[in-house]
C-alpha cells in the first residue's frame, strides 16, 4: 500500500470539558485532570528545566508528538519568565505524524487564558499540511522546527541534537508506533552530551530502550493522578558519525557575529535578513554598483511550486522551499498574493498533472484544478527592488567594487570574518574545479510594460505571464550560454511574444511599449541548488580518492570552515532562495537541521566530486 503524500488529519472527538481525543488511537492529547501542570512536571521539570538553560546561549529541546502545542507553548512561556540572556535562543524541534488544524489546536489551548497571547502566535503561524520539514520563527529568540511525517520516517532522516526530549505519543499501548524499539538509539544518536528525556509513561518497553540506548532511567513521582513518570539522562557521550556530505548539524562554541556575504541577489538578500534575526553585524558585498544586478533584478517575480509527481528527496526538497518561501515573504514590502493557472504543456505534462492531483503534497487550500491546468493558490506576485530592500534593512552594503574573498583566511578585500556566505550566481564558480561545482549559466530574458489598475494574475505554460496590479510582465527564456555577460536580443523578444500571445491571447501584452532585460541564472546540472559548507575540494578529492575504485567514501568531508554557499538556484531563486539561506544559516548557527538526511546530500555541495570520482572524471 503507498501512503498518501498529503499527511492525515487526526480524527477528534472533544470532551465536555474540552480536551480532545484522537479517535484512532482513543486517548488523549493531555490529561484532562489538569493538561499544563502536568506538563510542566513530566517534561519540564523532568529536563531540569530552566535551570538546564542557566548558561547556555542555545538550547534545543525535541519532542515526539507536537499535537496542539501545549508542551511547546509552556515551555516556551517558561522560556519568557527564565531567558538566560537577551540573545539566547530556544529551538524546538517537534514530529508530527497526523497535524490537526490551526483552528482545532486554538480550541483546545482555549482553556488557559495565560498562554492565550502565545498561542495566537502558534495559531497565525500554524504549520502547513504537507510531510516535510517547516521551520517557523517566534519572538523571544523561540524557533519552532516541525517534522511532519510519520515518526519512523522523520526520525531517521532528522538532523537534531537536542538538550532535552519529551517523549509525548498516545499511550505505549494504544500507540506502539510512536515508542518502537527502533527509535530509542535513533534519540540517543540526536541526543547533546547529558541530554535529559522525560515521559509520563513508565512502560517496561520504554524503560528497556532507553537503557539499551545508553540512557540512565529513573522513576519519579507521578503528576496529579498518575503515580509515576520516567525521567532519564544519557550517560555517555554520543558518537557522531562521519559525514561525507559535510551537512550535519553541529554544535558549535560562539554563533558568528561579524558575517559577510557575497552577492546581492535574492539569494543575498535571504541571507542578510536571516543573519539579521540572529542579531548578527551585516557586510554585503557586491562588484555592481547596485543590488539585484544580475538575475534577480527583472521587473517582476514569480513565487510558484515546481511539484514532481514521485515522493522523491528532490520532490520534498522543492515542497519545502515552497513552503519556506511563502512564510518567509510573507507581510514583507513588496510581496502579493496570486493564483497560478499552470497549464499543461503537452499530453505527458498532462498525465503529471493527474497523477499530481490524485495524491497532493500540499492542500486543498493551496493545490487544485485539472490535468489540464494546475491551480496554484496563494503564489506569490514579487516585486525584487522593493523586496530585496526590504530584505536588505540593518546590513552595511560595500557594492561597486570589485571583492576578493580568501576562503582559507575567510577574508574579504583583507577585512576577517567570522563566517562568509557565498550567493554570488556564476562569481561562485570560481571556488571549486567545474568537475566538482558545475555551474553552467542559462540565460533568461523577460518583457515587461505598465499596466496600471490591472488585476493581479498569473498563468504558466513553460513561459509564464504575471502581473501585481501595475506592471505586466512575460517570458522567460533559459538557454545554454558561454557569454560572460547577459545579452538581450531580438530573437528571445520573438519568442517571448509568441508565447504570451498563445497563452493570453493578443493584446494582453503591449509589445510596443515592451522593454526587455536578460540575466544569467546559474544553474546546477541536476536543476538543485547547491548550498552547505565550502569543501576543500582538492582535500576531499584526496581522501576520498578510493570512491573511484567503487568503495563507500569514508569519513568526514574537508571544509573551509565558517564558509557557506549558495547557489545554483537557477530559474527558480525567489523560491529556492529562503529555505536555502535559512539551511545555511542554521548550520553556521549550530541550529537544528531543517533539512532531512537525504534531502541534504541532494544540495551538498559535495555531490558532484563523489560522481565524478565514480565516474573517473576526476
Ligand atoms: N505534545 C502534544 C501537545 O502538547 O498537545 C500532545 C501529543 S499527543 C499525546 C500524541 C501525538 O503524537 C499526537 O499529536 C499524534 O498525532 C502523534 N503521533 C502518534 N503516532 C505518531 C506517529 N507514528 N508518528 C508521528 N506522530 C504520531
Amino acid at each position: 500500500m503507498t501512503i498518501p503524500r498529503l499527511p492525515p488529519r487526526p480524527e477528534l472527538d472533544w470532551k465536555p470539558d474540552g480536551t480532545p481525543v484522537a479517535r484512532g488511537h482513543d486517548d488523549v492529547y493531555f490529561s484532562a485532570h489538569d493538561g499544563l501542570e502536568e506538563t510542566r512536571a513530566t517534561f519540564l521539570k523532568a529536563c531540569g528545566l530552566p535551570e538546564r538553560w542557566a548558561d547556555r546561549e542555545d538550547f534545543t529541546v525535541a519532542e515526539l508528538g507536537f499535537g496542539t502545542g501545549l508542551n511547546f507553548l509552556a515551555l516556551w512561556q517558561l522560556w519568557q519568565i527564565h531567558r538566560p540572556g537577551p540573545s539566547a535562543r530556544l529551538h524546538f524541534v517537534s514530529f508530527e505524524g497526523a497535524l490537526m488544524t490551526a483552528e482545532e489546536a486554538a480550541r483546545a489551548l482555549a482553556r488557559w487564558p495565560d498562554l492565550a497571547g502565545l498561542a495566537e502566535m502558534l495559531a497565525a503561524n500554524w504549520p502547513e499540511r504537507a510531510r516535510g520539514i517547516q521551520r517557523m520563527g517566534f519572538p523571544d529568540g523561540v524557533s519552532l522546527t516541525l517534522h511532519l511525517d510519520d515518526i519512523n520516517t522523520a526520525l531517521p532522516r532528522s538532523d537534531v541534537l537536542a538538550d532535552a526530549w519529551f517523549l509525548d505519543g498516545f499511550a505505549p499501548a494504544k500507540n506502539a508506533g510512536m515508542w518502537a524499539e527502533t527509535l530509542w538509539p535513533l534519540i540517543a544518536a540526536r541526543s547533546s552530551e547529558g541530554a535529559k528525556v522525560g515521559t509520563y509513561t513508565v512502560a517496561g518497553a520504554v524503560r528497556r530502550g532507553l537503557s539499551a540506548a545508553g540512557f540512565h532511567v529513573v522513576k519519579a513521582p507521578g503528576h496529579g493522578r498518575k503515580r509515576e513518570r520516567l525521567e532519564a539522562y544519557l550517560k555517555a557521550p554520543p558518537v557522531r558519525v562521519p559525514d561525507p556530505f559535510a551537512m550535519s548539524a553541529r554544535q558549535i562554541s560562539d554563533p558568528p557575529r561579524r558575517i559577510a556575504i557575497l552577492g546581492g541577489g535574492i539569494a543575498g538578500a535571504c541571507l542578510a535578513a536571516a543573519a539579521r534575526m540572529r542579531d548578527a553585524q551585516v557586510s554585503l558585498f557586491d562588484p555592481a554598483p547596485a543590488l539585484a544586478s544580475g538575475a534577480s533584478g527583472n521587473r517582476l517575480a514569480l513565487v510558484m511550486p515546481r511539484l514532481d509527481a514521485g515522493d522523491s528527496s528532490q520532490a520534498r526538497a522543492l515542497v519545502d522551499a515552497y513552503l519556506a518561501a511563502c512564510r518567509f515573504y510573507h507581510g514583507r514590502a513588496g510581496v502579493g498574493e496570486v493564483t497560478v493557472e499552470q497549464r499543461a504543456r503537452d499530453e505527458a505534462e498532462s498525465l503529471r498533472f493527474a497523477k499530481l492531483l490524485a495524491d497532493p503534497p500540499l492542500g486543498s487550500d493551496r493545490l487544485g484544478g485539472t490535468a489540464k491546468a494546475l491551480i496554484h493558490q496563494r503564489a506569490l506576485v514579487l516585486s525584487p527592488a522593493e523586496l530585496i530592500a526590504d530584505l536588505v534593512a540593518g546590513a552595511a552594503l560595500r557594492l561597486g567594487q570589485p571583492v576578493a574573498f580568501d576562503p582559507a583566511a575567510r577574508t574579504v578585500n583583507g577585512e576577517a570574518f567570522d563566517a562568509v556566505f557565498v550567493a554570488s550566481g556564476m562569481a561562485l564558480a570560481s571556488l571549486g574545479p567545474p568537475a566538482f561545482l558545475p555551474l553552467e549559466a542559462r540565460l533568461g530574458q523577460v518583457e515587461w510594460a505598465d499596466a496600471p489598475n490591472d488585476i493581479p494574475q498569473a498563468t504558466a505554460q513553460g513561459h509564464y505571464a504575471i502581473s501585481d496590479g501595475r506592471t505586466r510582465l512575460w517570458g522567460a527564456t533559459f538557454e545554454a550560454s558561454n557569454e560572460r555577460e547577459p545579452r538581450i536580443s531580438e530573437a528571445a523578444r520573438a519568442a517571448n511574444a509568441e508565447a504570451v500571445r498563445a497563452l493570453m491571447g493578443e493584446g494582453w501584452a503591449d509589445l510596443s511599449a515592451a522593454q526587455s532585460r536578460a540575466g544569467l541564472r546559474a544553474t546546477m546540472p541536476d536543476r538543485m541548488p547547491v548550498l552547505g559548507p565550502l569543501p576543500d575540494f582538492a582535500a576531499a578529492a584526496e581522501q576520498f580518492a578510493a570512491v573511484r575504485n567503487g568503495a563507500a567514501p569514508a569519513g568526514t568531508a574537508p571544509v573551509r570552515e565558517g564558509v557557506y554557499l549558495v547557489g545554483g538556484l537557477g530559474s527558480r531563486g525567489f523560491t529556492f532562495a529562503p529555505w536555502a539561506a535559512g539551511a545555511v544559516m542554521a548550520m553556521a548557527f549550530g541550529e537544528p537541521s531543517v533539512l532531512a538526511a537525504d534531502v541534504a546530500r541532494t544540495v551538498s555541495p559535495m555531490r558532484f566530486l563523489f560522481r565524478a570520482l565514480k565516474r573517473g572524471e576526476a
